[in-house]
């Protein structure tokens, strides 16, 4: 079995990240193996910023957002002679394992590793939920917390002034957050990669929202990377309806903040799993939460997930939500 095994995230910081790192250090010590942090992601790893976590005072993070160990983007991680440089800093400390905590393109990375003899496990990491292996992943519900409070503000200036207000939210190229916050909020208009919307179209949703039915709010809510500049297409939605129209784009708020009670319940029984299955000498592996229940699959198996669908279910609650 392991003796001695590493922890590094990657990518995109998401809360729960360092609740995660908390199970799996503890539940390694449980299990009697010594556990490393690797500060900096992949570029820390390469670079050698590996340090022993016995004398930190892990629990303290439980209830932290971000990432303690920090995250990084290091492109030069696709060069196989980086990946060696990596492999070797593990090995010199006598390392067999390491457990990525990350997005897809994280998952790629351990699962070079892999091929090279490092024992890794994967923990989804991403605030997108755009990891098809599991249900949720690990920053999904605390950014869908600060997305319905941030909008349910946005409802009540928007109601205010009668006025329309186009929210842009995060995701990448999935709609998770965007159709969870759409129905959560009641939007009037749900906007995802998969159900995109033309100018033209949202006029006329605002205009029979706002000038028919007299409704006082009328809230678009959409991903990111489907629209240029939404002040813009608000302005033009002003013009054509004479409604007031708003563009406000979230932004970073929607990755910090305290990890909610699922949050920190979904990253501290998959850390616990990860090193469960390292002492069962498992590696490649992704695990995932699927139907109620920790699963684990092969890491390429788990990228070539299908993504999520929502387009039935955005186009029907914007509907349902557009009615009096
Ligand atoms: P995320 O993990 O959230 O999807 P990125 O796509 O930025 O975020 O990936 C995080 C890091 O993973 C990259 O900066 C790089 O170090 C590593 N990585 C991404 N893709 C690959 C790949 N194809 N091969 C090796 N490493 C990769």
């Amino acid at each position: 079995m392991i003796k001695k095994v590493a922890i590094l995230t990657s990518g995109g910081d998401a809360p729960g990240m360092n609740s995660a790192i908390r199970a799996i250090v503890k539940s390694a010590h449980w299990k009697g193996l010594e556990t490393f942090l690797v500060y900096g992601g992949y570029k820390g790893l390469t670079e050698g910023n590996i340090v022993k976590s016995s004398n930190i005072e892990i629990d303290r993070y439980i209830n932290q957002g971000g990432t303690f160990i920090y995250s990084s983007r290091f492109p030069e991680f696709i060069d196989p002679e980086v990946r060696e440089k990596a492999k070797k800093q593990l090995i010199d400390k006598g390392i067999e394992a390491l457990i990525v905590i990350g997005g897809d393109g994280s998952y790629h990375g351990a699962q070079l590793l892999h091929t090279i003899g490092i024992k890794t496990i994967c923990l989804p990491g991403t605030i997108d939920n755009d990891i098809s292996s599991s249900d949720y992943t690990i920053g999904f519900f605390t950014a869908l917390e600060t997305i319905v409070s941030s909008v349910d503000k946005i409802r009540d200036t928007a109601r205010s002034h009668h006025r329309c207000i186009i929210v842009e939210v995060m995701g990448r190229y999935a709609g998770d957050l965007a159709a969870h916050a759409g129905i959560a909020t009641g939007a009037e208009l749900i906007i995802t990669s998969e159900n995109k919307k033309t100018v033209d179209e949202m006029i006329e949703v605002v205009d029979y929202q706002m000038n028919k039915l007299k409704k006082d709010s009328v809230i678009i809510i959409t991903t990111e990377h489907i629209y240029d500049d939404i002040n813009s297409i608000a302005k033009e939605i002003e013009s054509k309806t004479k409604v007031e129209t708003r563009g406000s784009v979230l932004g970073h708020i929607q990755r910090g903040g305290t990890p909610t009670s699922m949050e920190r319940y979904l990253s501290t029984i998959m850390g616990n799993f990860a090193i469960e299955l390292l002492c069962e000498d498992k590696s490649g592996f992704a695990i995932g939460f699927v139907k109620n229940e920790l699963v684990s699959e092969p890491i390429l198996k788990a990228l070539e997930k299908p993504k999520q669908k929502y387009f039935d279910t955005v186009e029907k609650f914007s509907k349902i939500n557009q009615e009096n």
